[in-house]
């Protein structure tokens, strides 16, 4: 293992925007493919507009868009802002995650799981939905993340990990323990969500939500175990009720009936509990010590 604390923190921050632009990009292919159910990986980028393939030096993240002035080079069509917008957020969520997680075995785990959130963000507010063929995989990775993560890093970077090996799970394998908090993650993550779509659908006679926002949180509910869990899902409903109601108030006809993706208010939550949810959650208990 070489001593990475010799490299100056500013390097591994430059390097983690960069490998995050690059991964942005990637995500950009991933939003516009995966609801048209096309694959990811073949065949190259083409304009959306003219269908020309988008050579390699126009394919820079961020810098190709500015250059360009955000418009294809062949038919000269306006190229969304969400491109170098996704490309820069990913760079950003990676220099935090980085800041967060330190130079650690754990840190490509977090990153991927960061990255998997925001192309549900993204498809979400494009297009309502929550695509299967990145959730059911982001379970299984949740699980491998689970057991692989103790054995690389320690029980540290879990935020359940150490509550649990002393409590109900005192002298059990780490791997053990460590997916227990899995399992306890997932059930109150997909369950809460289930149950709040089933009162509303009891209440109101609609369907609230699709299943979408369930396997989500199948997933974060895994990753990031229960505390984090009922933050994310705090977190979500309080800035999901905020922009719901600022909308309702600015439409003026009184639809309640107007859906909005909540899977980009839950991803936001899940990302700002993992970098943040920890200090947050030791603090608010303290307040009752
Ligand atoms: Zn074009």
């Amino acid at each position: 293992m070489p001593d990475l604390s010799l490299v100056p923190p500013a390097f591994g921050y430059i390097l983690a925007a960069v490998f995050g632009a690059i991964i942005g990009s990637f995500l950009n292919v991933v939003i516009h493919r995966v609801p048209l159910e096309e694959s990811i990986v073949f065949p190259n980028s083409r304009c959306p507009s003219c269908g020309a393939v988008i050579a390699f030096y126009d394919n820079i993240p961020v810098v190709s868009w500015m250059l360009l002035g955000a418009k294809c080079r062949g038919c000269k069509e306006r190229i969304s802002f969400r491109y170098p917008a996704v490309e820069l957020l990913t760079a950003a969520m990676f220099v935090a995650v980085a800041w967060h997680v330190g130079p650690s075995a754990a840190l490509p785990f977090d990153l991927i799981f960061v990255s998997a959130v925001l192309a549900l963000i993204f498809i979400d507010a494009e297009h309502m939905i929550l695509p299967n063929v990145i959730t059911y995989p982001g379970m299984v990775f949740a699980v491998v993340a689970r057991i692989a993560i103790p054995y690389l890093t320690g029980t540290l970077h879990f935020d359940d990990l150490p509550w649990l090996s002393q409590g109900m799970f005192a002298g059990m394998p780490v791997w053990v323990t460590s997916l227990a908090g899995a399992v306890i993650g997932a059930l109150i993550g997909g369950g809460s969500l289930w149950l709040m779509g089933w009162t509303w659908e009891k209440l109101r006679g609609i369907e609230a939500m699709g299943l979408g926002d369930v396997k989500m949180m199948f997933m974060v509910g895994a990753y990031v175990g229960w505390r984090l869990t009922i933050l994310t899902i705090f977190v979500g409903v309080l800035t999901g009720s905020i922009v719901g109601v600022a909308l309702m108030a600015r439409q003026r006809d009184g639809n309640m009936q107007m859906l909005l993706p909540f899977g980009i208010f839950l991803g936001l939550g899940s990302i700002a509990s993992l970098l943040f949810g920890t200090q947050l959650v030791e603090w608010y208990a303290g307040q009752f010590r």
